[in-house]
């Protein structure tokens, strides 16, 4: 099949997104006994998994669980911990770019249990080598977040929280197993944050929910208009990983990020059309420095925690506990290590770069071309040629190519040309 054609025919699949594979069984060839190896890398970003929530939301595609008894969520720093300190000192000399804590929600643990994972993560980043640029992040909800664990968030030198909002609706977010926070609350939060010292709020939105209407949406942005939080970032519904249906067209999600992108661009934000994080800020790219590392530069990650995702060189492992509804037993083994690992080909390493990449609506053709081994380029010289000619994307600086608003309509067909050829 030519490109064209190709294109053509994964216009209406709404598997084709950021996630890669598409289905764990794409990778089956590659997988391998062992753990993954980090030998040879230089920088390294990393990534601790709370997998606790108060309640579980029915859009959610993390690997989640109703947060435990205290004993458990100990039990589950402690493995932790072991697995954390024993990378560690198999690798010593690593530069760590960034460093995030997610979930779930990490702050619904215990006050003694999150006191703890803070202390972890000093553990975790005690003696290393920071960085210039290194910004470490942990997500909440703003039921989620009190004053105390706020200051404590601060005090060990994370200075940036990233706000699971999803909607201001209180109906669609009822319909989906979810309590919604009231304007009041957040602004108090984010209140609270800055003056126990945290400079970066990051408010996390959604769209594509079921039943979700434009009119919903802008009232969201009425809502960021009052808080004004630092950054903004929108995630369009992906089912790769749930029960739910895609119940939006590609015409309405289109419509829908254009008005979000126009509103959140008039409020002051900076981003590039196709972008799914907005910053008050034109340097910072609305990202903690894990993601800009793991998202814009391909770098390698090493993740921690339940069913948590590591890259290197090597390739891509999981942790163990991927759907698991009992955390007890895996406790016992104390560790998470030796879930699955994939030792990938190089066009692999570089198709799960694309993918990733395309939440910023763009990706590097100088490091695709690390990942590949070889000028990519010439690699994808005809989807290159297709995709400027049909103007579905742009290139600047020879180097990056950005989603254009023409590709941005079926982008999950324009970027799946260059990691499913
Ligand atoms: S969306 Fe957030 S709060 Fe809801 S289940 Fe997923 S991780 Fe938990």
């Amino acid at each position: 099949m030519n490109i064209a054609d190709l294109y053509h025919s994964r216009i209406s699949n709404p598997l084709l997104n950021t996630s890669y594979p598409l289905h764990p069984e794409d990778w089956g060839q590659y997988q391998t006994s062992g753990t993954l190896g980090f030998d040879g890398e230089e920088d390294v970003s990393f990534y601790i998994h709370i997998p606790f929530c108060p309640h579980l939301c029915s859009y959610c595609e993390y690997t989640r669980m109703l947060l435990p008894t205290k004993e458990l969520q100990q039990q589950y720093l402690d493995t932790l911990k072991t697995d954390i300190l024993r990378f560690k000192a198999e690798h010593p000399h690593l530069t760590l770019k960034g460093f995030d804590i997610g979930g779930g929600t990490p702050t619904a643990l215990n006050d003694d249990c999150f006191s703890t994972l803070l202390h972890l993560y000093d553990e975790a980043t005690n003696g290393q080598t920071l960085a210039t640029d290194f910004e470490p992040s942990i997500e909440s909800t703003v039921g989620m977040l009190s004053t105390t664990k706020l200051e404590a968030i601060a005090q060990h030198g994370i200075r940036r929280v990233s706000l699971g909002l999803q909607s201001t609706s209180a109906p669609l977010l009822h319909e989906h197993r979810r309590r919604e926070a009231t304007t009041e609350e957040l602004a108090l939060v984010i209140d609270h944050a800055h003056d126990a010292g945290i400079k970066k709020v990051n408010i996390d939105l959604m769209y594509g929910l079921q039943h979700q209407t434009l009119e919903s949406l802008m009232a969201d942005l009425d809502v960021i208009q009052h808080v004004h939080p630092e950054q903004v970032t929108l995630y369009e519904l992906r089912t790769n990983m749930t029960r739910q249906k895609p119940t939006h067209t590609a015409d309405w999600l289109f419509e829908a990020y254009s008005l979000l992108f126009d509103r959140l661009t008039d409020l002051g934000y900076h981003a590039q059309f196709g972008q799914n994080t907005f910053s008050v800020s034109p340097n910072d790219q609305g990202l903690s420095s894990y993601l800009r590392h793991r998202m814009l530069q391909g770098g390698c990650y090493k993740g921690f925690g339940l069913s948590a995702q590591s890259m290197s060189h090597e390739g891509v492992a999981y942790n163990k506990g991927k759907n698991l509804n009992n955390i007890a037993p895996l406790l016992a083994s104390n560790t998470f290590e030796g879930g699955h690992t994939y030792r990938l080909p190089p066009q692999e390493l570089c198709s799960k770069y694309i993918a990733i990449a395309g939440y910023g609506g763009r990706f590097s053709l100088r490091h695709a071309s690390v990942l590949l081994g070889r000028d990519a380029q010439e690699y994808f010289h005809s989807q290159i040629t297709f995709c400027l000619q049909e103007n579905l994307l742009s290139c600047s600086k020879n180097d990056t190519l950005s989603i254009t608003p023409k590709g941005f309509r079926h982008h999950g067909a324009v970027f799946s040309l260059f990691y499913l050829p």
